[in-house]
């Protein structure tokens, strides 16, 4: 079964780079060159034989934000949505991911990279109505949300129960970004969401109880402006 995937991009360019690096790896490919072309075809596939699984979104059109979009699908369906774009540091690219957006990308990007993300998006969705994720396993880090446990190769490791919290919300998303304003809302509380000094104190207790090199994170990742990312669990990494 081939997934379609709803590919929104006004650069021709690398509209038809995606397109053919898609299709090569099997994915259909509907492609929108503006915010109307998109929410047509949203509209026909949401509604014909083309059920859309996943949606990769660039936020400036020539005739819309990209948000107009999101806002649409998150009323109306639980499709992954990845952010594609093309400023570093883009205000609107957070604030997206906080209205519900699955991950971002930013250009330029590999191949590689976006079909990763796509993989993570496509499989958190696909057990969205399964039991959440209580389980992370991956190079010697095991977390069970669970039993509460948390060990590092075989060892226990304790952890207060802010650090336990933090690191549940990102295993609950593990290879997804998750953003400061996300962590701040789910872990502290919706008052706390301006305190990113909180996230930098904690995130630095746990680097320092589960990073073999807490100056060069290999598990907690920082997305710079945006978040933070737990790696996706990957067992055929070389350990470092
Ligand atoms: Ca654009």
């Amino acid at each position: 079964m081939n997934l379609s995937v709803l590919l929104v991009e006004d650069d021709r360019e690398l509209r038809a780079t995606l397109r053919s690096a898609l299709e090569v790896e099997g994915y259909k490919v509907l492609a929108a060159a503006s915010l109307a072309d998109a929410q047509a075809l949203w509209a026909h596939g949401a509604c014909g034989s083309e059920a859309i699984s996943l949606v990769l979104l660039d936020l400036g059109l020539p005739d819309g934000e990209g948000q107009t979009l999101l806002a649409r699908l998150r009323r109306e369906q639980a499709v992954p949505v990845i952010v594609i774009s093309a400023r570093e540091g883009d205000g609107q690219k957070i604030g997206l991911l906080d209205a519900g957006a699955d991950d971002y990308l930013v250009k330029p990007f590999s191949i590689g990279e976006l079909l990763a993300r796509m993989r993570v998006a496509l499989r958190r969705r696909g057990t969205a109505l399964q039991p959440a994720i209580t389980l992370y396993d991956s190079q010697g880090l095991r977390v069970d949300l669970a039993a509460h446990r948390v060990s590092l190769a075989g060892q226990p490791v304790h952890l207060t129960p802010t650090e336990f919290e933090l690191l549940a919300r990102l295993v609950r998303s593990a290879g997804q970004v998750v953003t400061h304003r996300q962590l701040l809302a789910e872990v502290w509380g919706p008052e706390f969401t301006e305190h990113t000094h909180y996230l930098r104190l904690y995130m630095g207790q746990l680097r320092a109880k589960l990073e073999a090199d807490p100056a060069d994170p290999r598990r907690l990742l920082t997305e710079p402006g945006v978040g933070y990312r737990l790696a996706e669990p990957q067992d055929d990494l070389p350990v470092r």
